[in-house]
């Protein structure tokens, strides 16, 4: 039961080949037989996993269906549960229990989502490796010694070993779409504005976005469905209507136009990669599509601006975690400044305490013009050339990391190096385009992904193209040994 897909679930059911609760027991028994070598999830919801699907169960024999109705899912330890823990994967929140439940958890709940467990994450999305989460590295279930990837590994991780048949997570420069192309699964960043933020702990909130990790198109397809649409609680929410994204996966792919940026084949990309790459162009020919070469000429500054706006903004967000209004406090703090310092010192991991650094410098009176201004200009000239490509072409193809997933603990010692791995996923996020990672093959036994990039608010095509690559190759279906 647990190698189904959540399309394949939703048949299932409504079939009645099993019931939700058949379904989510077998999957925590899974959970708790397998994942000790993982440690992709922060919190187990058992109690509450179990209450939904019975509830599910009695809606579907009340005569009531729904693709999500009964389907077992996890969120990223970011998004708000009540009443739940919500840790961010810091020690600052290891004690936070949600008062209220994000907009997405809101809605799956409504759409009739089963909820697992909180899943492991880098400490406040700070990361690409999940090696900076309080509760411990994640591993990856394709080999036990590599990453999966990060921030959101532990959903990745967890997909990944069929632990459950997929999760929420976000992404603000790449942390829905690196794990998928680090673990073998299909993710998605939806359009900036697409998917509520209320109730999701902000990293870096002009950047950050939720969006599904699953293991096929068709089931981002469902789990996007379930969390897309606008929420007048989140200002930068877009009332635009949700278009039904499993309905548009069978359009033809004839005459598609796809760009191939030629910055994007530069020295630091993996030749395997490039290999796997043009691989899947040549699949997406054989189905249609037209391929173009385009230029991003902008793309060797996102890095830098990425890298100064991103820690700019999470330094104003993390500046509520102080011991008083929110977070860990220390033990008989001597006065308010000692308060301050130590409950922000011990309950920040030092990655999270380099990037405040980073930020508070960056927008200081004497740095603001030289460093974040010029960022935002980048992110301009970033955008702009996104906006002229789609004149000329419909998606942007290219890899969606320059190497596979790399050893557990070899990029701890240089931050810089990590960050570089970042270079194909942050442009998306700095021009608010929708972005999605999908199976391409692999290296040395580690998975590959393509990453395909559309226009504002065109997930659903994005899905259709992601979708007919996979009902023609099976990258998608392989499994790591062992789970
Ligand atoms: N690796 C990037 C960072 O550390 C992206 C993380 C994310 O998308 N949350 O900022």
């Amino acid at each position: 039961m647990h190698q189904l897909t959540l399309a394949e679930i939703a048949r299932g059911l409504a079939d009645k080949k099993f019931s939700s609760e058949e379904l989510t027991k077998t999957l925590l028994a899974r959970i708790a037989q397998l994942d000790p070598q993982l440690n992709s999830f922060i919190s187990l919801t058992e109690d509450l996993a179990l209450q939904q699907a019975k509830a599910a169960d009695a809606r579907r024999a009340n005569g009531e269906s729904g693709a999500l109705l009964g389907a077992p899912i996890a969120h990223k330890d970011l998004f708000c549960t009540q009443g739940i823990r919500t840790s961010c994967g810091s020690k600052m929140l290891d004690n936070f229990k949600a008062p209220y439940d994000a907009t997405v958890v809101a809605k799956l709940a409504a759409a009739g989502a089963v909820t697992l467990g909180k899943t492991n994450m880098d400490e406040f999305a700070m990361g690409s490796a999940n090696e900076s989460s309080y509760y411990g590295a994640v591993k990856n279930p394709w080999n036990l010694e590599h990453v999966p990837g990060g921030s959101s590994g532990g959903s990745a991780a967890a997909v990944a070993a069929r632990l459950l048949p997929a999760a929420t997570a976000t992404d603000t420069g790449g942390s829905i779409r690196q794990p998928a192309a680090f673990t073998n699964l299909t993710g998605l960043k939806p359009t900036y504005g697409r998917v509520s933020r209320w109730g999701m702990i902000a990293y870096a909130s002009s950047l950050d976005q939720g969006g599904p990790l699953a293991r096929t198109a068709e089931d981002c397809a469902i789990l996007l469905q379930g969390m897309a649409g606008f929420d007048a609680n989140d200002s930068t929410s877009i009332d635009e209507p949700v278009p039904d994204y499993s309905a548009s996966l069978n359009s033809s792919l004839q005459g598609l136009r796809i760009g191939v940026p030629k910055e994007y084949f530069s020295a630091g990309l993996d030749p395997r990669i490039a290999e796997l790459i043009h691989n899947s162009i040549k699949a997406l020919e054989k189905l249609g599509a037209v391929i173009k070469e385009i230029s991003l000429p902008n793309m060797q500054h996102a890095i830098p601006a990425y890298y100064v706006i991103a820690p700019a903004e999470a330094s104003s967000n993390l500046s509520r975690f102080d011991g008083v209004r929110f977070g860990h406090r220390c033990e008989d703090p001597k006065n308010l400044e000692d308060l301050y310092k130590r409950s922000r010192g011990e309950g920040f991991g030092p990655e999270v305490q380099r990037r405040i650094m980073v930020g508070a410098y960056a927008l200081s009176a004497g740095y603001y013009d030289a460093y974040y201004l010029k960022a935002q200009k980048i992110r301009r000239l970033v955008k702009n050339d996104f906006m002229a490509a789609f004149n000329e072409v419909d998606i942007i193809l290219g890899p969606t990391t320059p190497n596979p997933a790399w050893k557990l603990g070899a990029k701890n010692s240089d931050p810089v190096a990590a960050y570089l791995e970042d270079v194909y996923t942050i442009t998306a996020n700095l021009a608010g385009l929708p972005g999605l990672s999908m199976p391409a093959g692999f290296v040395d036994g580690l998975p590959v992904g393509v990453q395909l990039l559309a226009p504002y608010f065109q997930e659903g095509r994005l899905l259709n193209v992601a979708h007919q690559y996979q009902l023609n190759t099976d990258w998608h279906t392989r499994t790591p040994t062992g789970f």
